[in-house]
């Protein structure tokens, strides 16, 4: 590092993400099931958006995403003034952090939680303060206990990455309920829609000051590679948010394609009905081979093996297959590795393989 140039203080501390590879040198039919992208991909009538968006490649993108958020208005009842769109949800999420939290603050995040977190937190001088879950489930009370006067955020994804678990809305309730009146509660929907009938948390958003969703356009959408999310909260929280963000956020394609994808209602639904039929299929033929998983609610299935060692040996195997999937021991499951449900031949091909691991292991 140059003489007197410094980051910011634990910048340095932050390891770089880990967990994009698509290749493995020597293997030409890779299958890539470790960044829970919908095997399906994107609708047609999203691919014929950015056809359509390439014709004016030339202009600045929409400043205010207007046809993006009444497209999501309309769709999901809510208020498009208080939508927010954003490059992933991820970015949503950081900027909450930039928007509300500083040093000496503390931001609440559970055991197994989303690996980015704790980097949102760190990354604004924050304390990442990480509550315990009960066997891979969030705990309502854990967090109601860590909680404290410089707690800005609690965030919690529902369901769960990398457990897939997720909790009913009398808990979350309770846990809006409990947290202090000054705390944030940040529900990350990015699996939110692959569950039937679940609201995503939207109405505690409608009935509470302090809390806000974010969902993503990179999971069941299919549009990973067009980085669009958005979060929705109370308008003084957007109204932060609104202000923080770059001008020219998201581009051309990205908008025409989100709001494509998302009023392609029939598409949507077809992806999360084969996602169960498929989650259930692979979450059985693993348990067959002896591979536990706890009951998943979104298009990944958290696998369990006896150990560390025995978990590292199946994913060499699954390389060696030209199969790549998630070792997740940076969220504190060294014993587990986190596969996304793929198409049928996806997950006929891992969980063959994973049985003739089993198989070659017993
Ligand atoms: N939250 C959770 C729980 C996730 O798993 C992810 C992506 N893996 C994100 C947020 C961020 O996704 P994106 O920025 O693509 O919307």
């Amino acid at each position: 590092m140059a003489d007197g140039i410094q980051p910011q203080p634990g910048i340095m501390d932050i390891a770089l993400y880990q967990g994009g590879a698509s290749q493995i040198d020597g293997i030409s039919n890779v299958l890539k099931l470790s960044s829970n992208e919908n095997p399906l991909g994107p609708s047609d009538a999203a691919k014929d958006a950015v056809v359509r968006a390439s014709h004016d490649l030339h202009r600045y993108p929409s400043t205010d995403h207007a046809a993006l958020r009444s497209a999501i208005a309309e769709v999901w009842g809510v208020d498009p003034a208080r939508v927010f769109c954003a490059v992933g949800s991820g970015d949503v999420l950081k900027l909450l952090a930039e928007g509300y939290a500083g040093p000496g603050d503390e931001i609440i995040m559970t055991e197994h939680g989303f690996s980015m977190y704790p980097i949102y937190a760190r990354s604004v001088g924050a304390t990442p303060v990480v509550v315990p879950e009960r066997e891979r489930v969030t705990d309502v009370d854990a967090i109601l206990a860590a909680c404290t006067d410089k707690t800005k955020f609690v965030y919690i994804a529902n369901p769960g990455n990398p457990t897939g678990t997720m909790i009913g809305a009398a808990e979350l309730a309770r846990l809006a309920d409990g947290i202090p009146p000054q705390t944030i509660l940040v529900l990350d929907g990015a699996y939110a829609e692959y569950v039937e009938g679940y609201d995503a948390g939207l109405s505690l958003v409608e009935s509470r000051r302090n809390v806000v969703m974010t969902r993503t356009f990179s999971k069941i959408f299919g549009l990973g590679g067009m980085r669009v999310g958005w979060g929705y909260g109370p308008q003084p929280i957007i109204d932060v948010l609104n202000r923080i963000r770059g001008p020219f956020n998201l581009s051309t394609p990205a908008l025409a394609a989100a709001e494509a994808a998302v009023r392609d209602t029939a598409y949507t639904e077809k992806c999360r009905v084969e996602n169960a039929k498929w989650r259930e299929w692979l979450a059985t033929a693993l348990a067959e081979s002896g591979v536990p998983s706890d009951t998943s609610t979104a298009n990944f299935v958290l696998a369990r093996f006896s150990d560390q060692a025995e978990a590292q040996a199946c994913d060499a195997h699954l390389r060696s297959e030209g199969i790549i999937v998630r070792q997740v021991a940076g969220y504190g499951l060294p014993h587990c590795l986190r596969i996304t449900v793929g198409d049928e031949s996806a997950c006929r091909r891992v969980a063959h393989a994973v049985g003739q691991f089993k198989g070659a292991t017993k």
